[in-house]
């Protein structure tokens, strides 16, 4: 937090983005910007185009129109990845990585290094990490032997280790533990509360009501973007959602 001592720019800027994969556009006439220190959640039904978004957001797809940006800087040209902490789904990449847990924080310090050596201070980010996350114990634990919840406290490690300022979070609980649950959305609150950008994009309402500060809600369109408080009075939900509403036990 607090590594750019400029007056900011934006984290995310998208201005009138449109995108299809063929001719069809998958998102509409999108606009939004997410500030630093934000904690945003992308909510939606499926193939809303949250991921979509999500990889428009991260430079990984361009817009057919309009125009995206990263830390200011057009998303097409924007290549400091260290800034951005990527957390999949369950991380289920890792189920086929036969590494140690410091081995994958210690990969968040090869955008610093190169391929290079890490020097002391270094692995002295290295260890930070895993603390911060409450890993250290776990640290010579290969990722295939954690719970889903550890194996997501290691990815978070591993972007801090990267130094990232913005966190990028996809359904990040989905698998894992229900008790460890609330232990990582308490993690994620206090990385915001230090200054990191939190961007989730979340099927789990409940978890987006009691956590995010702000909800873009998507259906190819954005139906609200606002403070969660006003999202939970608004009928946003029950019109991106449709029927499939009232399944939370609300008919607005
Ligand atoms: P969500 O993440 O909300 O489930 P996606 O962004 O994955 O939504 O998908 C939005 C729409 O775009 C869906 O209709 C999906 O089938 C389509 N889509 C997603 N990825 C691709 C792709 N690589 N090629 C073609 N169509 C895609």
């Amino acid at each position: 937090a607090g590594r750019d001592p400029e007056s900011s720019p934006a984290v995310v800027e998208l201005s009138d983005v449109t995108f299809g994969y063929t001719s069809a556009p998958v998102v509409e006439d999108i606009s939004l910007r997410i500030d630093a220190g934000e904690y945003v959640a992308v909510v939606g039904p499926n193939g809303s185009g949250k991921s979509t978004l999500m990889k428009l957001m991260l430079g990984l797809l361009h817009p057919d129109e309009g125009a995206a940006s990263l830390f200011g800087e057009s998303s097409r040209r924007f290549d400091d990845g260290a800034r951005i902490g990527y957390v999949a789904q369950h991380a289920s990449a890792a189920k086929e990585m036969p590494i140690t847990v410091r081995e994958v924080v210690k990969m968040g310090r090869f955008p610093h290094v190169g391929f290079g050596r890490l020097s002391a201070a270094d692995w002295a980010i290295v260890d930070d990490a895993l603390e911060t996350v409450g890993m250290t114990a776990f640290a010579d634990r290969r990722v295939t032997q954690l719970s889903g919840g550890q194996r997501q406290r290691a990815f978070i490690a591993r972007a801090l280790a990267s130094e990232a300022d913005l966190l990028v979070l996809d359904e990040p609980t989905v698998g894992v533990d229900v008790e460890s649950v609330e232990a990582f959305y308490d993690l994620l609150a206090s990385l915001n509360d230090d200054g990191i950008t939190v961007l989730l994009i979340e099927h789990d309402l409940g978890a987006v009501t009691e956590h995010a500060e702000r909800v873009v809600c998507l259906n190819r369109e954005i139906y609200f973007d606002g403070p969660t408080a006003e999202f939970v009075e608004s009928d946003a939900l029950g019109r991106a959602f449709g029927t499939a509403a009232s399944f939370l036990g609300g008919s607005r």
